[in-house]
């Protein structure tokens, strides 16, 4: 586009969502009313009905430093279903934080909507106003339906956001996951055969998105031999070409032969079905949530199959996201050597496990409520919030 008509364009929009928040300012519909849940800190329910918001933002616990996940945007059946969700993906994020070590508390919001056709910038900032009642006790950043472009219209009403579209950001936090992945690869590998190499060991990659790709890439460069799936089959062909990886169905992947298995597309792929097909030493990937159920832990080393819990392996993009708030400003650099460390503390967890003859999903919990009851990684100083208003 012609640079001037983009400049004007720009500052059109800029003026449009500058005429907006006066307009949500003025006679605000906002209301927040606490919903109390035994065993969280604070959860409330949003509300404002000129922007059409419903939501729940839920603070699970602020031992470790202010609560610190994204804005979950979702057209969730009914208002207990969002209530499960933000309740269940914020005791997640206390424990996710407490494992990397970042100063952070366990939160998160859901915001009851389709994304794709009910999400406004009314609502955005509307829920920026909510966030910033919170007192900074709640930091937001994108999530599942939200966008980095929705957290940049929340910093017009609160700085307590971070993950923006900005030169001090963080940016794509894939390659950053993908790091934490792939050491956890290599912490499988170092479990299982005594050594972190990677030459000449198979992994099977599911979904070669945002972050199953970018793993491919250090995989291979690694040495090791790739197996892949993606229900995208371009994708997949692309991948396959670049690295000679042998291409297999999305049905076939999770049952293929091979050292370790990489879930990275969605969550609940361990489970009561599964688990008996499974051909691999280990599985160590980026999905969320991949034990359908608590439980499926204890199955896997039943099996004598490895798991490197998901919950810390993909702890690379929340590092990553939190290093913005720190006082010297991003780095980069700061977040990878944060990140290189996944694979001592998944080390940490096999052996726990080992010795306790428990699940590792079970160790890495009893390590998470270890360090949050001695305050292991607790914030010391606040955060340091950076952005700008653009
Ligand atoms: P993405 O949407 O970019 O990629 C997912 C890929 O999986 C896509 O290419 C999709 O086509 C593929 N896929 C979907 N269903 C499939 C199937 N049945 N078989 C094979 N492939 C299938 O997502 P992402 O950002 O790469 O994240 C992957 C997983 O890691 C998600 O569970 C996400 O929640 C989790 N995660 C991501 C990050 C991050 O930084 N992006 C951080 C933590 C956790």
């Amino acid at each position: 586009m012609n640079p001037q008509l983009l400049e004007k364009e720009t500052l059109d929009s800029q003026q449009r969502l500058a005429a907006l928040v006066q307009e949500g300012r003025k006679d605000s519909t906002l209301r927040i009313e606490p919903l109390p849940v035994k065993g969280y800190e604070q959860v409330v329910k949003v509300t404002d009905s000129k922007a059409q918001l419903t939501a729940i933002i839920a603070i699970h616990d602020t031992t470790m430093g202010p609560a610190l996940g994204g804005v979950r945007i979702h057209p969730y059946a009914s208002f207990n279903d969002a209530l499960e969700d933000v309740l269940r993906l914020s005791k997640g994020m206390t424990y996710k934080s407490a494992i990397a070590e970042v100063g952070y508390g366990g939160g998160k919001s859901v915001i009851i909507a389709d994304p794709k056709t009910q999400k406004t910038p009314e609502m955005m900032l509307a829920m920026g106003r909510a966030i910033e009642k919170l007192g900074g006790q709640y930091i937001c950043a994108e999530d599942v339906g939200s966008t980095t472009e929705d957290c940049r219209i929340i910093r017009r009403e609160t700085k307590y956001v971070v993950g923006l579209p900005q030169a001090k950001s963080s940016g794509n936090p894939g390659p950053f996951t993908a790091w934490g992945v792939f050491r956890g690869v290599q912490s499988a590998a170092k479990k299982l055969f005594g050594t972190e190499l990677m030459e000449g060991r198979t992994v099977a990659i599911q979904g070669l998105g945002c972050v199953g790709s970018i793993l491919a890439d250090y995989l291979f460069w690694a040495g090791a031999q790739l197996i892949v799936a993606d229900i995208d089959s371009a994708r997949a062909k692309s991948i396959a070409s670049r690295y000679d990886a042998k291409i297999v169905s999305p049905e076939e992947i999770l049952f293929t032969e091979c050292d370790i298995l990489a879930p990275c597309a969605f969550g609940g792929i361990i489970n009561d079905q599964t688990i008996p097909q499974f051909r691999c030493k280990a599985i160590a990937g980026a999905a969320n949530n991949q034990l359908l159920r608590d439980s499926h832990g204890y199955a896997l080393k039943d099996r004598g199959i490895l798991y490197a819990p998901d919950f810390v392996i993909n702890g690379g993009g929340l590092l990553n996201v939190a290093a913005e708030l720190e006082e010297m400003g991003y780095s980069p650099s700061f977040s990878r050597n944060k990140i290189h460390r996944i694979y001592d503390c998944l080390l940490a967890i096999y052996d726990i496990a080992e010795k306790s003859n428990d699940s590792t999903h079970a160790a890495a919990i009893a390590l998470g409520d270890y360090r949050i009851k001695y305050g292991i990684g607790k914030r010391l100083v606040p955060p340091t919030f950076h952005h700008t208003i653009e």
